[in-house]
């Protein structure tokens, strides 16, 4: 499609996600997704039951307990207060609850927060690979997205890159961490010197350059490890949070964004996102789950079992000959393909009901991003395929 009946700044987007869009409509997978039997890595989606604690969640919210129980909401001061109290525990930082604003997810969490800090024509940074619609949110809140890769030799973060990338029209940058796809989770150092990268350049600059923290993750690790936030370093720092993932119930839809202590005129940033939740078409998470909040933050998926499943898959796939990440946190892992044009790869696994996704669609060309909401029993299924598929894939013809 060409899309030309449409606005030229939807259809530039539109193009940008083709091959994205693609693969999820029409690629073998979409074709197939949800069948039983198949090995299904593509996307964090459950593929176990629920937990129950959430249902129960709902189920105790759902009696309407005051005349206004489905009245309009915005951010419920109460959920605000939990989630502030919540965060402020993680992390160590002191949130405070008046400048926490709940979203409809981390979707919205960053296309406001993108609106309230970038003027057009700023150039908002963020760390490749992303998550897929980074640039084009960037590009939808009048900025321009400036690509920097992760130094991939080490999977991390690459400051150098960062600073070199830094201009006069920096506005801000996007912090990925945990990071999807690749799971790293950078560090405390790096976030430090991260700030003090930002400091300097805001100084020079004049006009200090935000940080959207995307903190979609911070409750997906392993190993018992913790998750630094750059809010701890660095006051313009906007956290962007979903309860999507540690709960895994994506398709319901509840989030915050929550400025630093020292957010520099947080009254007018908090009207400014206000303002862009109410004209992005009412971006505030559903009054029932904003109802049920206290007992949402108290619940977790199992990491213990996510954890194996990590473990196993990366002990798998290496014995096999794969290249790959070693996760520390969030569901996914990056797998060098073992042939350079990954949609081959891709490919050949789909014959064998294995579905992976294709680097190509997350700034990653030649890699493959896997997705351990699988089942134990998929990924037991596709360890085989997996190593086959690489032993036939490197014998010559
Ligand atoms: N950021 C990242 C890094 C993500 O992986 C996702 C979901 N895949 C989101 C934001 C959006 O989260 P949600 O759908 O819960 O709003």
């Amino acid at each position: 499609m060409s899309f030309t009946s449409l606005p030229h700044g939807l259809a530039t987007e539109l193009r940008e996600l083709g091959p994205l869009v693609d693969f999820l409509q029409r690629s073998r997978w979409a074709q197939r997704a949800g069948e039983p039997g198949i090995s299904d890595f593509v996307l964090g989606n459950p593929h176990d039951p629920v937990l129950p604690g959430f249902t129960r969640a709902l189920e105790r919210v759902l009696p309407p307990q005051a005349s206004n129980w489905h009245a309009y909401q915005m951010s419920d001061p109460h959920a605000c207060e939990v989630v502030a109290r919540s965060l402020s525990e993680q992390t160590g930082v002191s949130f405070d609850p008046a400048f926490v604003t709940m979203t409809n997810g981390a979707f919205t969490g960053l296309s406001v927060a993108l609106q309230t800090v970038v003027e057009p024509g700023d150039e908002v940074i963020y760390i490749s690979p992303p998550w897929f619609f980074y640039p084009s949110m960037i590009r939808r809140a009048g900025g321009v997205p400036v690509s920097v890769s992760i130094d991939w030799e080490r999977i991390d973060i690459d400051l150098e890159a960062i600073e070199a990338a830094i201009t006069s029209r920096t506005r801000a940058i996007i912090v990925n961490s945990p990071h999807n796809p690749t799971g790293k989770v950078f560090s405390a150092e790096a976030l430090q010197q991260l700030a003090e990268i930002l400091t300097r350049a805001s100084n020079r600059n004049g006009r200090s350059i935000a940080i959207i923290s995307d903190e979609a993750y911070r409750r997906i690790l392993f190993d018992g490890r913790a998750c630094p936030t750059p809010a701890a370093f660095y006051p313009q720092t906007l956290v962007v949070y979903t309860f999507g993932k540690t709960l895994l119930t994506p398709g319901e839809r509840i989030g915050f964004v929550a400025l630093a202590p020292e957010y520099p005129q947080r009254e007018e940033a908090m009207a400014g996102l206000f303002a862009a939740q109410v004209l992005t078409g009412y971006g505030f998470p559903n009054a029932l789950l904003q109802h049920a909040i206290d007992d949402l933050d108290g619940e977790i998926i199992d990491l213990a079992s996510l954890q194996a499943k990590r473990d196993r898959m990366v002990e798998g796939l290496r014995a096999a000959g794969y290249r790959t990440s070693e996760p520390e946190g969030t569901f996914y892992l990056v797998v060098e393909s073992p042939f350079a044009n990954e949609w081959e790869f891709v490919d050949l696994l789909a014959q064998d009901d294995v579905f992976v996704l294709p680097g190509t669609v997350f700034d990653a060309p030649g890699y493959i991003r896997i997705s351990l909401t699988g089942t134990m029993e998929m990924i037991e299924r596709a360890l085989p395929i997996f190593a086959a598929a690489h032993a036939e894939l490197l014998t010559p013809v």
